[in-house]
């Protein structure tokens, strides 16, 4: 992948699946990391699997914060710029979805799921900005194929991504001139805990993972390190004639 190696990459969500997934793989393209989550375990034990990817140990460094609020993001981001002196790519992976229809979700999961999915994406972008036009940087989000196509009973977390990509697209068409890209992948099924934290049973979701047999072409769910390959080749040299897009 052309032109991330040294680059600086914050990435949320990096303490469990795609974003420990994609910190571990940048790590083997000897990207500079800071890995942004709330359980320190597992934080500390992703940036353990960066150095074991090959990645020297002060090329790593975690970031303990909640992305809903906003003093952890500011800190984050300023703890890039003090530990490197810059910023090049931004990616925004913490997610949670909580079932629930238009006739069941309860308000408060409602803020959760806008708050975690799409808040924290503002805010971090915001913050992000100035720092990525100075290194011509760029942004990729995780978004989810919900955010393209409607799927019942997951209504708040569908509007989320919906919103992250169109924050994706506009943001890519206000900072063109500035020559920072902003895109997102939009995963189908990839097998994380995300299911099973929003309350699915392990039952329901081997039954999940098997409908994913006929609901995708490939008929199988997706991994983290496939999903980790597409935002490489985002931030990655190799797309610098994309942005905007929702892959
Ligand atoms: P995981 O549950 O494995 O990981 C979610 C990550 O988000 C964790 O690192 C968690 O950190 C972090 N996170 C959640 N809430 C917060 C918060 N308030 N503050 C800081 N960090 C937070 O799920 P995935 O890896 O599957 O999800 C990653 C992204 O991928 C999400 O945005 C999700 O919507 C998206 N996605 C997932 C798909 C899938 O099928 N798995 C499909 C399409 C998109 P911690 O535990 O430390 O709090």
């Amino acid at each position: 992948m052309s032109g991330l190696h040294n680059k600086v990459v914050l990435i949320t969500g990096a303490s469990s699946g795609i974003g420990a997934g994609t910190a571990v793989h940048f790590a083997s393209l000897g990207c500079r990391l800071a890995l942004c989550g709330r359980n320190s375990e597992n934080l500390q034990n992703v940036v353990k699997q960066c150095i074991d990817a090959g990645l020297p140990e002060e090329k790593v460094f975690s970031v303990l914060g909640d992305v809903c609020i906003v003093k952890d993001c500011e800190r984050a981001v300023k703890d890039v710029i003090d530990h490197y002196g810059q910023l090049d790519v931004l990616v925004n992976s913490a997610g949670i979805q909580i079932p629930g229809s238009i006739e069941t979700t309860k308000l408060e999961d409602f803020d959760k799921q806008m708050n975690t999915n799409m808040r924290s994406v503002f805010v971090l972008t915001q913050l992000a900005v100035p720092h990525l036009i100075k290194t011509k940087g760029n942004i990729v989000n995780v978004s989810s194929v919900a955010g393209l196509r409607s799927f019942p009973g997951v209504l708040a977390y569908n509007m989320s991504k919906a919103s992250v990509d169109q924050l994706t697209r506009t943001v890519a068409l206000e900072l063109a001139d500035r020559n920072v890209r902003a895109n997102a992948v939009n995963p189908g099924v990839i097998v994380t805990e995300i299911h099973k934290r929003g309350g699915m049973s392990e039952e329901d979701y081997q039954q999940f993972l098997e409908r994913c047999k006929i609901t995708h072409a490939l008929g199988r769910a997706g991994t983290v390190d496939e999903v980790a390959k597409s935002i490489a080749f985002l931030a990655s040299d190799d797309a610098s004639f994309i942005t905007g897009v929702t892959l």
